[in-house]
């Protein structure tokens, strides 16, 4: 039977919340969730993460770290070897050992996840166990925790799903009688956390961060946490913490100033806050936005674009750029389309639009370039092909790197896709 279901391309109305997804179940070309280690490594500033994996996986955070070589990592690999892959040496003692040594060596770490791989799980490595039994042993200077980033069981952004998710169950219980406190949940830049706590403090509701930049700095959850998610590919986090009694306010995500605005306002409407009062403390930068888009958008406007499934950030990327930058949307493919907390983007694109979900490479490249796009944001893998076709790529990592939430940096994330259509015009002249 083939994996690929009709669709229905009539156009209809209140968007694309009930519309037909093309689901698509065949040859990937994604990074693993190991990748997530380089913006996580970044924010959480005294963790460690130790990749239980073989050589290529320490090659490929290395060169996805690219040049941030630090005299003190914050990262490494602890290399399963031909021997521990033929059951020859107890992996587990050899694990045991080189944490020690790490420890011993580095008494600023404060958090150890160990990050499971494809080998790890070959062989069968039960980090978990690990993971408590290291934590007994160092307890209670180091949190010790784990998490599968491998290829086999994640695509890129999940990784930061499975490291949050592996960290809820560590969060402090808020007091029955606390008072209602925000959570914003998903990795963001510094620079953007600090803006939006600015805001958040303008706006009179009391706001916690997760991750935190220091490990002994984690939010307490109980029933009065309400929750923002700053991503969109936080299932199995979102999961954990309303296990614990969170509970999420639906929003858009906070690309764009449209989608910044409604992510501010589910916060304002659960705490009491005034529109009034919201509108009168984003004044400024929304006009600041404004103006930077108004450039942008000259360049963008009418631009056919095509999404490749890559980072789950591809139907709250196609709102922003089709409703604020004037896009036409050919197609938005996503690894995993989450209905319930894409439900308020999907209500915002344009009726009609063809949604994908999963990934089909031979497919995609064939209905990518029967379309013609003008852009098309894909994966490494597909980047270079796809140029030398003629077509112009953007890479769905970067927008992963860079910090494009809120109203500062609207305009950066629509230069992201600005940049190189003129590059290509500059090339065509
Ligand atoms: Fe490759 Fe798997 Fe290691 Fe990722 S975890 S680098 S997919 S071997």
């Amino acid at each position: 039977m083939s994996p690929v279901i009709p669709l229905r391309l009539q156009p209809q109305d209140g968007g694309c919340a009930d519309a037909p997804v093309l689901r698509e179940r065949g040859q990937r070309e994604v990074f693993c969730g190991l990748t997530g280690i380089i913006w996580l490594h970044r924010k959480i500033q005294d963790a460690f993460f130790l990749v239980v994996g073989s050589r290529t996986c320490a090659h490929l955070i290395q060169s996805a770290a690219g040049v941030m070589i630090f005299a003190e990592p914050r990262f490494a690999t602890a290399i399963i070897d031909e021997r521990d892959l033929a059951g020859l040496a107890d992996a587990n003692e050899e694990l045991d050992r080189v944490v020690t040594r790490l420890l011993e060596r580095r008494p600023d770490i404060k958090m150890l996840f160990l990050v499971g791989s494809c080998p790890s799980e070959v062989i069968k490595l039960d980090l978990s166990r690990a993971a408590s039994r290291l934590s007994q042993r160092f307890n209670p200077s180091v949190r010790v925790l784990n998490y599968s980033g491998s290829g086999i069981e994640t695509t890129f952004t999940q990784g930061e799903d499975a490291c949050l998710a592996s960290l809820v169950p560590e969060l402090p219980p808020a007091p029955a009688s606390s008072a209602p406190e925000l959570m914003v949940v998903g990795t963001l830049a510094d620079v953007v956390e600090d803006q939006f706590a600015r805001v958040f403090n303008q706006l009179g509701i009391p706001v916690r961060f997760f991750p935190p930049r220091q490990a002994n700095a984690l939010p307490p959850v109980g029933a009065h946490t309400r929750y923002l998610l700053a991503q969109p590919f936080l299932a199995d986090t979102a999961r954990a913490l309303e296990g614990r009694g969170a509970q999420r306010l639906p929003a858009p995500f906070p690309l764009g100033v449209e989608g910044t605005m409604a992510w501010l306002a589910a916060a304002c409407d659960a705490f009491g806050v005034s529109r009034a009062q919201l509108e009168a403390v984003t004044a400024a930068a929304r006009e600041r936005a404004g103006a930077a888009l108004a450039r942008q958008r000259a360049q963008l406007e009418n631009k056919r674009i095509f999404f490749f499934p890559d980072s789950q950030l591809e139907v709250p990327l196609a709102r922003f750029l089709s409703r604020e930058m004037g896009m036409q949307l050919v197609e938005v493919g996503t690894p995993y389309l989450h209905r319930q907390h894409l439900a308020e983007e999907l209500t915002m694109l344009p009726a009609g639009t063809r949604l994908s979900e999963g990934q089909h490479v031979e497919n995609q490249l064939d209905r990518c370039q029967a379309e013609q796009p003008d852009i098309v944001v894909c994966g490494l893998g597909l980047a270079n092909p796809l140029e030398a076709q003629g077509l112009t790529t953007k890479w769905a990592i970067e927008l992963v790197f860079t910090p494009i939430q809120g109203f500062d940096q609207a305009a950066d994330l629509a230069e992201l896709f600005s940049r190189p259509l003129t590059r290509r015009l500059k090339l065509a002249a």
